[in-house]
């Protein structure tokens, strides 16, 4: 029988997102690098506030309040702003406006997986370059490989790591498509590429309230770039992809950044804790600029500590891809999961 769909899609694995356990279970959630820590008591509020007619009309289609915080808090134009239903949504309008047959979509590996999967799903040809010794962004043969869309995670995700702007510099300078940042994880690093924006026509940089908002079950994040370049997103996104209830609460989240920047100081330090105890027990733990720790353990049997953390109600995250399946990746909690996280490791190591 023939195929209802189109042979890319046959073709295609389909992206496999992480374990998410039932809301109100006892598990310890390290897996899919959420904030430990509640939204902003703004975003309560909204909540609170909010007027049953408010969602009997559609929402404003282009998720003006929202893109209007965003502006006023970064300082960017609000033509620079383009929001999506989670930062997700960005890098799909993305590959949709960029990417078909005979174009190549790349990125340096390993890297955030959906990546992969955006591009088949265009039937576009996926080139991956790994990531060199000490994660060296392989610059050359990221320009040479000509991308109509080259993803480049920073921080990068599983690994953790900042890329240099100057790197980005070079890359964008170099690449006649479009370079997107995927700054997911912007909220806990000591530095970003926001400038680029304005210095590169061909950049675009993607952001999310999931991490340093505590907001990932809302899905909201957005892009941002030259006017010209949002033009093709603003065509391929969903008619009103930002509904009526995240537009309000997202808008009343960026503009409280005392308390994010309150809860991602706090995750740091967290982390610095986390990667001292982690150490002490063999594992290599190497310098991260998110909310989690991509880490080796010392037995080398990630995928048996993994299964054995799961039974005992922590969940962590296992990649059974070669070249890191021997490290897992921790998001950081609270001190006292982190702790629990601990004590379960002293028995498995
Ligand atoms: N980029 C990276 C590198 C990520 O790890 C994630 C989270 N899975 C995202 C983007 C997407 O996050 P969201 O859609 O929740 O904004």
């Amino acid at each position: 029988m023939n195929s209802y769909f189109r042979p890319a899609v046959d073709a295609m694995a389909g992206y496999i997102p992480g374990e998410q356990p039932k809301p109100g279970t006892s598990i310890i959630k390290l897996n899919t690098n959420e904030n430990p820590y509640p939204p902003s008591p703004a975003v309560t509020a909204a909540l609170h506030n909010l007027d049953g007619e408010f969602l009997r009309r559609y929402p404003n289609p282009f998720a003006n309040d929202f893109r209007q915080a965003i502006s006023d808090v970064l300082g960017v134009p609000l033509n620079w702003v383009i929001a999506g239903n989670g930062s997700d949504e960005i890098l799909t309008m993305i590959v949709r406006s960029c990417a078909e047959t005979q174009r190549k979509v790349v990125y340096p590996t390993p890297t955030y997986v959906l990546y992969k999967t955006l591009a088949e799903i265009q039937a576009a040809e996926v080139v991956e370059i790994p990531y060199g010794e000490n994660n060296r962004l392989p610059i050359e043969a990221l320009i040479e490989a000509n991308g109509a869309v080259t993803f480049v995670a920073s921080p990068n995700s599983p690994s953790g790591h900042v890329v240099a702007n100057d790197d980005l510099r070079q890359l964008a300078a170099n690449l006649k498509g479009v370079l997107l940042i995927d700054e997911a994880y912007v909220d806990f690093a000591n530095e970003n590429a926001l400038s680029l924006v304005s210095e590169f026509e061909n950049v675009l940089i993607s952001r999310t309230l999931s991490k340093g908002y505590s907001l990932a079950g809302l899905r909201l994040g957005f892009g941002i770039a030259n006017p010209k370049l949002l033009e093709g997103l603003f065509k391929v996104k969903e008619s009103y992809n930002i509904d009526a209830i995240a537009c309000t609460i997202g808008a009343a989240a960026m503009r409280d950044q005392a308390y994010k920047n309150e809860c991602a100081e706090k995750v740091k330090a967290s982390r610095a804790k986390l990667a001292i105890d982690l150490k002490q027990l063999g594992f290599e733990v190497p310098d991260s600029q998110t909310n989690f720790l991509f880490v080796t353990p010392p037995n080398g049997n990630a995928e048996a500590i993994y299964l054995a953390l799961k039974e005992r109600g922590i969940l962590v995250r296992y990649f059974k891809q070669p070249g890191i399946d021997r490290k897992l990746r921790i998001t950081v909690g609270t001190d006292a999961q982190n702790q629990t996280l601990i004590e379960a490791l002293i028995h498995l190591v």
